[in-house]
């Protein structure tokens, strides 16, 4: 970075706290969160930095590397108001902070990210994970991780007007390198599954944009509702395979919207000991009835998507593949054998077309 673009020739003074925050992949347990279900996210190795230096006043100006035209941009703490912009990202935080009674003096911050933005990957949340923790930091809050994931999603789902569930900022506050986050999404138990030995993680890129505010999420969630409504329960969480019955008589799409949310539950379940007896005949099961079900009866896959899944299933190298987040696009997640996934993801980005990008593992320096 040149010095004419570090935080000090844009702030007029250093940085003195710098935070980080990772972005997720989720290993299977798709829509399911607003359920009240299970997921399985686990952190990716790609960050979202914060360089921060408190103020005395009440003003917070902020830029960001990875957006143009975003080199600086100022708003007044307590007069938060939608731009529908990257910054309601961080506006939704510093209004979520003051609405659950925490008092914070103004700031100057700056973001940069190796996350690709609006990709399924949590972008957004690991942004406002990383500004929460330079923010603890800064104004001695007194907030954990657990208190740091129900913020970043109020900020997101109150002021930037994404109704999103906590999983992705759980997964940002909570996750940890090679281990997944197999989180009970109604509350909040978690426990720590580590990925085997013999397995590398994989993410590819479809370079189709999903956009989370948009029609396609809300619609889904309203059907979930309608489903769960129509079922006699508040979540489709309560609703287990033995009345698998009782969701075929639905109406369509309600019945196959149902079905995939109660079947992915327990896809979750069995993925988990899956993963902790490293068996790799039952994940790779379970990763392809889990995109069949994201493409059929949740209708939240694309053809890019499908094809790069394809391409991933006939690799010799993969164990397990799938469209990973909301879906309308974005990434692919794949579990390959340890040792070969760098070979392996470029064979399948190749073989599935132009725009796909790996994401995972990041390119090495001589690349
Ligand atoms: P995802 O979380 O899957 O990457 P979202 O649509 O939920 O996608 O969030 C992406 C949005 O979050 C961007 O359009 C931008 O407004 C904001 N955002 C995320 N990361 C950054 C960043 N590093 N700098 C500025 N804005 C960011
Ligand atoms: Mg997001």
């Amino acid at each position: 970075m040149s010095a004419a673009h570090s935080f000090e020739a844009v702030f007029g003074r250093p940085a003195t706290i710098f935070e980080r925050a990772p972005g997720r992949v989720n290993l299977i347990g798709e829509h399911t969160d607003y359920s009240g279900g299970f997921v399985l996210p686990m952190a990716i190795p790609l960050h979202t930095e914060v360089e921060l230096a408190p103020r005395r006043d009440g003003m917070a100006r902020v830029g960001s590397l990875d957006v143009p035209g975003a080199a600086r941009s100022t708003f007044v703490l307590g007069c938060e108001h939608r731009t529908r912009g990257w910054l309601d990202y961080v506006q939704g935080v510093t209004a979520a902070l003051r609405a659950d009674g925490f008092s914070i003096r103004g700031f100057d911050a700056r973001f940069r990210s190796t996350i690709p933005v609006g990709a399924g990957l949590s972008s957004s949340a690991a942004l406002a994970v990383a500004l929460l923790r330079a923010l603890r930091l800064a104004f001695s809050l007194r907030l954990d991780d657990v208190a740091i994931a129900r913020l970043a999603q109020a900020a997101e789902t109150d002021f930037v007007g994404a109704p999103v569930g906590i999983m992705d900022p759980m997964a940002s506050s909570l996750g940890r390198d090679d281990e997944a986050l197999f989180l009970d999404t109604r509350s909040l138990h978690f426990e720590r599954v580590a990925l085997p030995r013999t397995l590398e993680l994989l993410v590819l890129d479809s370079g189709v944009k999903h956009q989370h505010a948009g029609g396609g999420y809300r619609a889904r969630r309203a059907e979930v509702e309608q489903a769960a409504q129509r079922l006699g329960v508040a979540l489709l969480r309560d609703v287990g395979p033995e009345r698998l019955g009782d969701v075929a008589e639905l109406p369509p799409p309600l019945d196959r919207r149902a079905r995939h949310v109660i079947t992915e539950n327990q896809r979750v379940l069995d993925a988990v000991r899956a993963l902790r007896a490293a068996d790799e005949a039952a994940l790779g099961a379970l990763f392809a009835a889990s995109h069949a079900s994201m493409r059929d009866d949740f209708e939240v896959s694309v053809p890019e998507v499908d094809r790069i899944v394809a391409s991933a299933a006939a690799d010799p190298d993969v164990v397990a593949a799938r469209l990973t987040g909301g879906g309308f696009g974005g990434a692919v997640v794949v579990l390959a054998r340890a040792g070969h996934g760098r070979a392996a993801a470029r064979r399948v980005a190749d073989a599935a077309g132009s725009d796909v990008r790996v994401v995972l593992p990041a390119p090495s320096a001589k690349e």
